[in-house]
Parts: C-alpha cells; sequence; structure tokens
C-alpha cells in the first residue's frame, strides 16, 4: 500500500515498495516527504517553463533553500542540516525524479562547489561567511572547471591563469561550460597556480563572485537539461583578496581527488537515477490508464511492457544501490561527512576511491539513457508528445553520457588503470609512452632519423641557453 501522495492524491508512478527506504534515516526519510511534496507543489511545474522557456530554476533553489537545502551538508554549528554523503545522493535524485532535472544538475554543481569551500573552511573567514548565508540569502554556487581547449579534460586549464600580486592574486579563467553561469551568486573556478613552471598538475582554486564573472546566457540552446545554462565563463584578470583562494597554494588536484570528483560523481549519478526513475513513473501513470477496446487490456496488461518495466526497474535499482553504496563508504570514511577531520589538510580518505565513483557514473548515465528510451517506446507515440513529459525526461538523461568526466573516458579511465595500472592514465601528459615511441622510430629510415636527432639536438641547445644577463637599471 503506497503512502506517497502527489499535491494530496496518490501518487501514480512507482510505490516505495521499490526505493531504498532502509538506507534513509528517519530524519532523512522525514526531509524527502517534504522534498516531493515541494516538488509537486513548485519545481515540477517550474521544469516545463524552465524547458520550453529556457529558464534558469532560481524559483526552484528559492524553495530548496525554503527546506535549508542549500547548506545540506554545512555543519549545524554554520547553521546548516550537518547531512551525510547518503542524504545527499537522496536529495539529487530525489529533485531530478519529482521536480526538475535542471536544477538537480544545477543543484549538483552547487553541492560540489560547497563542497569544496567546506573542505578547506577551517582558517577561512570569507568561506564560514559565504558558507553560513547559503539559504537565508539563497547564494547558489557552481563549478567552473572545463577548458575551451581541453574539452571534457576539465583538469586540464590550460586557458586559465592566476598571478601573485601585492595584496592577492589577478585571476584569469576561461571556462567553456558553466552550469550556471551568469546565474549563480559565486564560483569555484581551477586555474593553475600563481607559481606555475609548465606542470599542469600544479593546480590552485578560487572563490569568485557574480560582479566578477562575465558570462553569456543568451548563448545556452540545448537538446537537455536546458534550465541548466551551462555557458562559457570569463574572469577576466579580476583582482581578488589573497583569501579567496581556496586552499594552499597548489591544492587543486587534492581538491579534485577529494572532493569535486567524488562529489560531482555521486550527486550526478544520483540525478541519472532520479531521471531514470522519473520517467518510469511517468510511463507507469500512462500505460495502467491507457485501454485498447478491441481487446479490452491496457497496454500494462501486455506481457511485453511489463517485460520493459522489470527490466528498467531492475537496471535502475542496480544503479541506485551502487550509487549509495558509494555515498555510504563516502559517510563510513568521513564520520558521516565531518568537515573537521579536513582540519588536517593532509586527509585525502574519499580520494583513494576515486575508480569506484568513475564506474557509477557510468553506469548510471549509460542506464538513463536506455530507460527513457524503453519507457518512450512503452508509451508509444502518447510518450512522443510533449504533454506526457517523457520526451524531456529522455533528453535531459541524454546529458549523463557527454558531461565530463564523459563515459568514453570512465569506461578508458577504468579499464586502463585495472590492466596497466593507475599512473598509466596520465592525466596532464607527462609520461612518455616508450612502447609506441620506439614503434614509431622502428618506422624511420637512416636519413629520417639523422634528420629528427638533429631537430632534437637543436631543440634542447635552445632550451639550454643560459638566460640574458638583467640590465643593471632594469634589475
Ligand atoms: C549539461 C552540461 C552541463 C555542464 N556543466 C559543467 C559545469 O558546471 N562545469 C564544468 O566545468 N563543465 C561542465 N560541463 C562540461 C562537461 O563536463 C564537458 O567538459 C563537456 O561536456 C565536454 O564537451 P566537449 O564538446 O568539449 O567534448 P570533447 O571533450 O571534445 O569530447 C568529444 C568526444 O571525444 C571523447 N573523448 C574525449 N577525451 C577522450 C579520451 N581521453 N579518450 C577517449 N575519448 C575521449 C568524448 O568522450 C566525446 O565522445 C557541462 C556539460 C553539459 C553537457
Amino acid at each position: 500500500m503506497s503512502t506517497k501522495t502527489w499535491n494530496g492524491l496518490p501518487f501514480t508512478g512507482l510505490t516505495e515498495d521499490f526505493d531504498p527506504q532502509w538506507l534513509l534515516t528517519p530524519e532523512q526519510q522525514a526531509l524527502q516527504a517534504k522534498l516531493i511534496e515541494l516538488c509537486a507543489a513548485v519545481l515540477r511545474p517550474n521544469a516545463i517553463a524552465s524547458d520550453r522557456n529556457l529558464i534558469y530554476p532560481r524559483k526552484n533553489f528559492e524553495a530548496l533553500a525554503s527546506l535549508n537545502l542549500l547548506s545540506l551538508f554545512v555543519p549545524k554549528e554554520w547553521g546548516g542540516l550537518g547531512e551525510n554523503h547518503v542524504c545527499a545522493a537522496m536529495v539529487v535524485e530525489t529533485i531530478a525524479r519529482y521536480g526538475c532535472p535542471s536544477t538537480a544538475m544545477c543543484y549538483t554543481m552547487h553541492l560540489g562547489a560547497v563542497a569544496a569551500a567546506l573542505f578547506r573552511a577551517h582558517d577561512s573567514p570569507e568561506l564560514q561567511s559565504l558558507l553560513k548565508r547559503l539559504d537565508s540569502e539563497v547564494l547558489i554556487g557552481t563549478l567552473s572547471y572545463s577548458d575551451p581547449e581541453t574539452g571534457s579534460h576539465f583538469w586540464y586549464p590550460v586557458s586559465s591563469k592566476a598571478t601573485a600580486t601585492p595584496d592577492g592574486w589577478q585571476v584569469n579563467k576561461k571556462a567553456s561550460w558553466t552550469t550556471s553561469a551568469g546565474f549563480a551568486d559565486w564560483y569555484i573556478v581551477q586555474t593553475t597556480s600563481p607559481h606555475f613552471d609548465g606542470n599542469f598538475s600544479d593546480l590552485s582554486c578560487f572563490l569568485i563572485y557574480a560582479d566578477e564573472v562575465q558570462a553569456e546566457p543568451h548563448k545556452w540552446d540545448a537538446l537537455g537539461l536546458r534550465g541548466n545554462q551551462s555557458g562559457t565563463l570569463l574572469v577576466d584578470g579580476v583582482t581578488v583578496p589573497r583569501d579567496r583562494m581556496v586552499g594552499p597554494e597548489g591544492d587543486g588536484t587534492a581538491s579534485n581527488d577529494e572532493i569535486v570528483d567524488p562529489f560531482f560523481l555521486l550527486c550526478s549519478s544520483a540525478c541519472w537515477n532520479g531521471i531514470a526513475l522519473g520517467a518510469i513513473d511517468i510511463a507507469k501513470a500512462h500505460v495502467t490508464r491507457k485501454k485498447h477496446v478491441d481487446v479490452g487490456m491496457r497496454v500494462a496488461d501486455y506481457p511485453t511492457i511489463q517485460d520493459y518495466f522489470g527490466e528498467a526497474i531492475m537496471d535502475t535499482s542496480a544503479c541506485r544501490m551502487f550509487t549509495f553504496s558509494m555515498g555510504q563508504l563516502m559517510d563510513q570514511l568521513t564520520n558521516s561527512c565531518d568537515w573537521a577531520i579536513h582540519a588536517d589538510t593532509s586527509a585525502l580518505p574519499r580520494a583513494a576511491h576515486l575508480h569506484w565513483y568513475w564506474q557509477i557514473k557510468f553506469e548510471a548515465a549509460k542506464n538513463v539513457a536506455h530507460v527513457c528510451d524503453k519507457m518512450l517506446h512503452a508509451c508509444g507515440g502518447s510518450g512522443f508528445k510533449k504533454d506526457m513529459e517523457i520526451e524531456r525526461y529522455l533528453r535531459d538523461g541524454k546529458a549523463g553520457w557527454v558531461m565530463g568526466p564523459t563515459n568514453e573516458v570512465l569506461r578508458q579511465f577504468v579499464g586502463k588503470s585495472a590492466l596497466l595500472g593507475f599512473d598509466s592514465l596520465d592525466y596532464w601528459n607527462q609520461s612518455v609512452n616508450e612502447r609506441v615511441l620506439h614503434n614509431e622510430l622502428k618506422k624511420l629510415d637512416p636519413d629520417e632519423k639523422r634528420k629528427l636527432a638533429e631537430s632534437l639536438l637543436a631543440d634542447l641547445a635552445e632550451a639550454e641557453k643560459p638566460a640574458p644577463p638583467i640590465p643593471v637599471a632594469a634589475a
């Protein structure tokens, strides 16, 4: 017997018999019930308008702030809910499923930015002040990483840099994609470090406010997640005070491995799972109502349709359990998301499990596209029309595969690291593949080898030239 309701009426989607409620505490279950009500009343109607008219879902964020969800895992003593990773996955999944997938993705990026700030907030009055005002002032955060020159290799910001100034830092960030660009109130951006010497693993993070960025939201028009507004972002040589560096100089890699990747991969997986469930809910409501008078059956009475649902539910349950189990692991590793453990800046417990987060995102993003497709098939031509909303879920779910780390990259990371070891991943293109090198050299004839050797020696001579002396007057 279902207890789920939708605007005061019985819910017509999957009953909670198919929800792993045992993973949630009683408080988290109560929060979920309130959130479902909010989705029915506010987020879902806004989702339709947001998709049709490319509207950024700020109103949905205001609604989420009314449940204190912008500070979901901010410690209670700073005014937050003090919740954990499992709860974050539940909230994102619930928003995507019952409310608005675009909002769920903007919220995923917000949580990633909040986590990056909490990670290094211990000695930072600036970050603490921001984190204490998230709900009361509806301060939306986001992550700006992807670089126009390196595509989905978002950990490689070749077009961005920071330099030290007497009072702080001059930040140049050029991003090809940033969820909520031009709508967020604050941004965590990543650039090479101020003392960068050519090593692209030397990265730093900065807190940048809305009035310091240039965005182009008018250019955003996409297949799905249309409210997400993931446009370009430019921080054009803006000078910020010293305390706007998030964490110590060179902390970017640690922040990526410990926070940005684990939180993005956990929450975005929950988003894809929520979209798959949302499509199943819509399709269930349709197939159990629609009748074929000639044979006296509802669409749901055909075994073919039952098989579609059986497989979609089981595949999605597998993805949900996998995602929640990573949330549980993160909770175990961090004393249920206790940010105090990071007072020791070398504490990086989540980072050791990065290859598991890759797997949950790959599976959830693969599943959502398949499930939405099958649910649309189950609904026939009716599913093809906009008013049923299933086509929107299908379009929204398509973002899963292409969002970085893309599923092509993840599959490669997991397979390559399993076969050749983690060092073989070589994120920053630093280690030489001797096998490829020698194999290519084998193809050269003696003349070609000589030419190559001469050009290499000339390069070396150029690189080893002593620097010209600095004129005394300029020194
Ligand atoms: C809705 C949405 C929201 C986003 N929000 C944000 C955000 O908030 N912040 C942010 O920083 N970024 C964001 N992004 C950007 C995202 O993370 C990727 O950087 C972006 O989708 C990459 O697009 P691209 O055209 O550059 O792809 P490319 O990187 O050019 O990829 C093209 C193809 O090459 C494949 N490929 C790339 N590298 C490899 C490889 N090493 N091995 C095998 N195949 C490879 C890809 O998988 C893909 O099939 C968002 C993207 C979307 C779609």
